[in-house]
């Protein structure tokens, strides 16, 4: 890990643009990216004068397809953008394989991923950069947070100036000059101290936290299992994957048996809930001119899921309400 530094920003949005605004690609160039995220993945590229272009997922871990993802590199393409979905890694291997061959840069939007490995290594920490969020709706949160890790040791004092509002006070706290001065553009992606130091507790108990959502996790998988019958399907972590359980998700056979799940589910005041709606697929896409042609696994997946309510002190007694409830309105 030598070299590598790791900077608290305001969220994982605002950690996803200061990649991009670190990594300084020409104006126009595209970036890879899966259309099955937040938008935040995608704004940091339009942010930065980029061009997402939008590749589909796979089905059983709902990441980018690696296999997919060379065939739409172009003379253009400047980097890849994988998204580990759930806590779950993306096939990192092949994608860096393919971005050595072309010379691409990777940024991991792990805003999902912290307690997270893929082939031994923490999501975040595999490509150049990679982004991390502690908003409320993540496992380790102080509110509004995130980080960004960088990897790629040409970048960290890059990313020391833009961070500060495009000035060289960085090396000034750190003694290295005497004043500090205007030297490049920039912006304001600093945690404040308070919510950095809720965040600290959080990180001492991050091991419990992943333990807790685990034994849900897997009080879930079992106790669903039976689902297979009715082709229910439930998450899978690949032999390569430590997940971090951050989801919880069923894949039903229809966007209209999801929907009536969800109507079934929240009757009963139970928080279920869909996910991210694609961004191929979306009044910005349009606005931008960003259509990619039909991605089949991104638009099936996102109709078809479901996430149940997960949280490390979700009460054995409420998790079997809940498992109840799912079971019921298969066996109705
Ligand atoms: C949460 C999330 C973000 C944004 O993080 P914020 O801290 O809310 O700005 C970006 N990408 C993905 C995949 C996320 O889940």
């Amino acid at each position: 890990m030598t070299g590598r530094k790791v900077f608290l920003t305001p969220s994982g949005t605002h950690a996803l643009e200061l990649a991009f605004m670190a990594l300084a690609l020409e104006s126009g160039s595209e970036v890879i990216l899966p259309s099955f995220t937040f938008s935040s993945t995608a704004n940091a590229l339009l942010m930065a004068g980029l061009k997402p272009v939008f590749v589909d997922i796979r089905s059983d871990t709902l990441n980018l397809d690696e296999t997919l993802v060379e065939k739409r590199v172009t003379s253009r393409t400047k980097a890849i953008l994988p998204v580990h979905y759930a806590g779950v890694g993306c096939e990192m291997n092949p994608i860096l394989e393919i971005a050595n061959r072309h010379g691409l840069k990777i940024v991991e939007d792990a805003a999902q991923g912290i307690d997270a490995c893929y082939d031994g290594k923490p999501l975040g920490t595999i490509g150049n950069l990679g982004a991390y969020s502690f908003h409320q709706t993540k496992n380790v949160t102080c509110g509004e947070g995130g980080a960004l890790i960088v990897s790629d040791q040409a970048l960290v004092k890059t990313v020391e100036i833009h961070r500060e509002k495009g000035t060289n006070r960085t090396a000034f706290l750190n003694n290295e000059i005497d004043k500090y001065t205007w030297i490049d553009v920039g912006s304001s992606y600093l945690l404040a101290d308070p919510l950095a130091a809720i965040l600290l507790a959080q990180f001492e108990e991050v091991r419990q936290v992943t333990g807790a959502r685990k034994r849900v996790f897997e009080t879930y998988r079992t106790r669903l299992d039976v689902l297979r019958e009715y082709h229910v399907r439930l998450p899978e972590i690949p032999a390569t994957c430590r997940s971090n359980y951050h989801n919880f998700y069923l894949i039903l056979r229809s966007n209209v048996e999801r929907d009536r799940l969800l109507g079934h589910l929240r009757e009963r005041g139970i928080g279920a809930t869909f996910h991210f709606v694609p961004l191929h697929d979306s009044p910005a896409a349009r606005k931008f001119g960003l259509e990619s042609g039909p991605l089949p696994v991104t638009e099936e997946m996102s109709g078809r899921i479901l996430r149940l309510p997960i949280y490390p002190n979700l009460g054995s007694d409420e998790q079997e309400r809940v498992i109840g409830s799912v079971l019921n309105f298969f066996k109705e």
